[in-house]
C-alpha cells in the first residue's frame, strides 16, 4: 500500500486525535520536547510523522490504529527497523494541553 490518497490522510489525522500531537520517543526523543509543532512544513524534521511500532518492512500494518503513534521526522526515521518496546513509552505523563 502506498502511504498516499485519503484513506492515509485520515489515518494520519485519526492517529493525532487518539494519541496528542507528543513524540513517541520519549527519552530517546533527539528533540528534548515531545511536542510536535503541527505547523511545520511536512519534510522539516520536526515535524509530524507516523511512527509503526512494527516495521512495515517486518509485516507490520500501514493503518493499524493500535500499532501506531506520533512522532517527529527524524526521531522516526533514526529508529529503523527496530521493533519498538511499548514500555518505552506507556509509563509517560501525556500532557493533556
Ligand atoms: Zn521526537
Amino acid at each position: 500500500m502506498r502511504r498516499s490518497g485519503s484513506r492515509w490522510r485520515r489515518f494520519r489525522r485519526l492517529v493525532l486525535e487518539t494519541y496528542g500531537p507528543v513524540c513517541c520517543f520519549g527519552t530517546a526523543c533527539k528533540f528534548g520536547k515531545l511536542a510536535i509543532d503541527l505547523g511545520l512544513p511536512v519534510n522539516h524534521p520536526a515535524g509530524f510523522t507516523v511512527h509503526h511500532l512494527d516495521p512495515l518492512s517486518l509485516g507490520g500494518s500501514l493503518l493499524d490504529l493500535e500499532r501506531a503513534r506520533p512522532a517527529h521526522r527524524r526521531c522516526n526515521s533514526s529508529q529503523g527497523n527496530r521493533p519498538m518496546a511499548l514500555s518505552a513509552w506507556t509509563s509517560h505523563d501525556w500532557p493533556t494541553s
